[in-house]
């Protein structure tokens, strides 16, 4: 790597889509990781369609946002159209300015518990936890091949969204089920969304003025998809994604916790097969399969306007998150803050406001001026007498891989 080669470009990789960021690193460190370190974001969304767009805003220029529509076939093609747009504003990946690129990859098992410079070896592991994430790594390690074959000379890093939770202790990792049967199959709970459970608990110490060692912090990172983390001292000790990211909190379109029966009762009674069960838990259930709607914006805009439907959608979601905050404030003995994250999380006051209400006696409370305030910014929304700080901090999962390339690789 050159002296001066100090920008990262991160790739996060899904099935039909192509996120990605190029971040320059020493401006980031000197900012505390503000957006001016950022060169360029975009998005190639539908590959492999016939009305593929990849939107690209190029923020080192200040130029606008670029938007082009038009078959793009593959994650390679995909690629090759960023990089076009890169080079078009003198950011090209052939520039010795590029130290790495850093990939999100979903499922890092348990072999997996820090960002790791990839090679043949790692591509292979990557591969062996495909059955355990079937619908996340088969991309992941696409958009790593193809990064590869565009410059093979630069150290390609794989960050894991389960590396965070590899620290939950065992009972809280294993499920109650036979041994033999769980470790034959590698089944356990990983937990999801680590990168951003990592970089907002620690962003909620900062706020707080505190060393991340000092804090324990219950993470709401409420999404599309959603999950809730328990942070003792820095460290994961519980987390509520599990084998996969079906577990838990009531989401955008999957189910969370249910009884595992429900899907015996699904194939016995209701005659629907795996793929059928499957489809029906990740993507038609959670609050689009009880209201329609999983933008919470529009339910919450219907719930205005008396929907019943919509409202009993987002008491269910509530009442989840609610058990969860209540689980984890067991779990961890005190409790220092409750973080919101994520687009719900960040944007949603009134989930914020619901799912702490009536728990003054947990300490826990919201400021309804403070909640009403929009930011960018992490900030506190707690009143001054509550013992729990109650925060929204805006997660920056590009950040954090970036970040933990940068510091990798300059190791
Ligand atoms: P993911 O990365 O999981 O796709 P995001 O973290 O971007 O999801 O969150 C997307 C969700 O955030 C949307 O589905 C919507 O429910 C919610 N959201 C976004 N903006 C707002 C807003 N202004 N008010 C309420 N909810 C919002």
């Amino acid at each position: 790597m050159t002296a001066n080669a100090t920008r990262v470009l991160v790739l996060n990789s899904g099935s039909s889509s192509l996120k990605y960021q190029l971040l320059d690193m020493s401006d980031t460190q000197s900012t505390g990781g503000s957006a001016a370190g950022r060169l360029a974001v975009g998005l190639v969304e539908r590959i492999g369609e016939e009305t593929s767009r990849l939107a690209h805003t190029p923020l080192a220029t200040g130029g606008d946002k670029r938007e082009t529509e038009g078959p793009i076939a593959d994650h390679e093609a995909a690629l090759k159209a960023v990089a076009a747009e890169l080079a078009a504003d003198g950011l090209g990946l052939d520039s010795p300015e590029l130290a790495a690129i850093g990939h999100r990859v979903v499922h890092g098992g348990l072999k997996f518990t820090a960002p790791t410079v990839i090679d043949d070896a790692v591509l292979k592991e990557i591969e062996r936890l495909v059955p355990v994430a079937p619908l996340h790594n088969p991309a992941n390690l696409i958009g790593i091949r193809t990064a590869q074959a565009l410059r093979p000379d630069l150290p390609q890093v794989a960050v894991f969204d389960t590396a965070f939770h590899t620290t939950m202790p065992e009972y809280a990792a294993r499920y109650a089920i036979d041994v033999a049967t769980a470790d034959a199959h590698r089944i356990r709970r990983y937990g999801f969304h680590g990168t951003s459970h990592a970089y907002v608990s620690r962003k909620t110490a900062a706020l707080l003025g505190k060393d991340p060692s000092e804090v324990n912090v219950i993470v709401l990172h409420l999404g599309n998809g959603a999950s809730a983390s328990a942070v003792a001292g820095g460290r994961c000790v519980d987390t509520s994604m599990g084998l996969t990211p079906l577990e838990g909190l009531v989401m955008g379109t999957r189910s969370g916790d249910i009884d595992p029966a429900v899907t015996f009762h699904l194939k016995r009674v209701a005659g629907m097969s795996t793929d059928e069960i499957d489809v029906l838990l990740n993507k038609k259930s959670g609050l689009v399969g009880l209201c329609g709607d999983n933008d919470m914006r529009e339910i919450r805009r219907r719930i205005d306007e008396g929907d019943e439907r919509a409202e009993l959608a987002f008491d269910i979601y509530i009442h989840r998150l609610k058990k969860y905050i209540g689980a984890y404030t067991a779990v961890l003995g005190r409790v220092d803050a409750v973080a919101f994250t994520a687009g719900v999380g960040e944007n949603a006051a009134p989930v914020r406001e619901a799912a702490l209400a009536g728990l003054e006696e947990l300490g826990m409370a919201v400021d309804a001026s403070l909640n009403a305030v929009r930011s960018d910014e992490p900030r506190l929304i707690s009143p001054e007498y509550a013992r729990v700080a109650v925060a929204v901090v805006p997660t920056d999962e590009e950040l954090e891989i970036a970040q933990q390339t940068y510091a990798l690789v300059n190791a």
